[in-house]
């Protein structure tokens, strides 16, 4: 089972320090950014230790392919109010893409984006005619459309959206689903009957379009377009229902990326928080729900 966390990239080490913070969750894949997901700034790729991150994941036996990047939040081709940003748009996603390429990985998440106050239709035509342009220069790279909570304007909130989108792209090789349990949830999609939402998957969009899935508990109700996700077991969907998700039969050639929030602890003045994603791997490993996971990363950060 590929199963990973996301990770950071940043000065000194870059990617080689992502490989680095992966191995120590136990994980055998991982998700990042290229650069702060909020803003433009990105460190030339020349600098990130691509080529010693290659060796150090080949010495782990994790494969580069595997690893998957996440794009900006900025990006948005849905928008087809305000030109400008479109086009802004397509450049940030094409220098997302070209990056990706360069580190060697193949997956790209995207975030299909807002259609602010114009039709859904419309606004996901742009993402179409967007995604057509891309795809066509870059025919390597696969994006993954990524499902939404719906939270605002948000599009792709619902299997017959997303299948709107992919059905409008011309190299069908270039365009694939990235299946977030949170956003789902949120979304009004029932993960505690997963062959029934896997067969609706299948039916609409088809499980072979289906490459990552982004594995995180909710904090919110099923329906209630949110997205604020959760610590595995410790949230509105259940230790039960992520882990038979993650061990599903038709889900075993996916890769599974938590995007769990990191645990916070208040001491007298302050306070830290600690990344929860080796004991969350270990759990979803083992298929036994750890109730104590606070005490346990607590307890191993205060060694390290
Ligand atoms: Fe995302
Ligand atoms: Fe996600
Ligand atoms: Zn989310």
């Amino acid at each position: 089972m590929l199963l990973g966390s996301h990770v950071g990239m940043s000065s000194p080490e870059y990617l080689l320090g992502s490989c680095k913070e992966a191995l120590s969750y136990q994980a055998n894949t991982f998700m990042f950014y290229t650069g702060a997901p909020q803003n433009t700034i990105r460190t030339n790729v020349n600098q990130l230790k691509i080529k010693e991150a290659q060796q150090f994941l080949k010495e782990h036996d994790m494969h580069i392919e595997n690893v998957i990047v996440h794009a900006p939040y900025l990006i948005n081709l849905a928008n087809c109010e305000d030109d400008e940003k479109y086009q802004l748009s397509l450049r940030l996603l094409t220098t997302e893409i070209e990056r990706t390429l360069t580190i060697g990985c193949k997956y790209l998440v995207l975030h299909p984006g807002s259609a602010l106050k114009a039709d859904r239709n419309l606004a996901i035509h742009h993402v179409i005619e967007g995604l057509n342009q891309v795809t066509t220069k870059y025919p390597n790279i696969t994006i993954l459309i990524e499902t939404m909570a719906g939270k605002g304007s948000e599009i792709g909130i619902s299997f017959e959206e997303i299948k709107q989108m992919i059905s409008g792209i011309k190299n069908q090789n270039s365009i694939g689903v990235c299946l977030d349990t949170c956003h789902i949830h949120d979304a009004g999609y029932d993960i505690q009957n997963i062959d029934v939402l896997l067969e609706q998957f299948d039916n609409i969009i088809g499980l072979d379009k289906l490459k990552v899935c982004h594995l995180n508990d909710s904090k919110n109700l099923c329906g209630d377009k949110k997205d604020r996700h959760a610590n595995i077991g410790y949230g509105q969907i259940g230790f039960d229902a992520l882990c038979a998700f993650i061990h599903h039969p038709l889900l075993q050639d996916k890769i599974f990326i938590l995007e769990t929030p990191w645990i916070s602890y208040s001491l007298e003045n302050s306070k830290v928080s600690y990344p929860p994603y080796r004991f969350e791997i270990e759990m979803l490993r083992k298929q036994q729900f750890d109730p104590n996971l606070m005490n346990h990363v607590w307890n191993y950060y205060q060694t390290k």
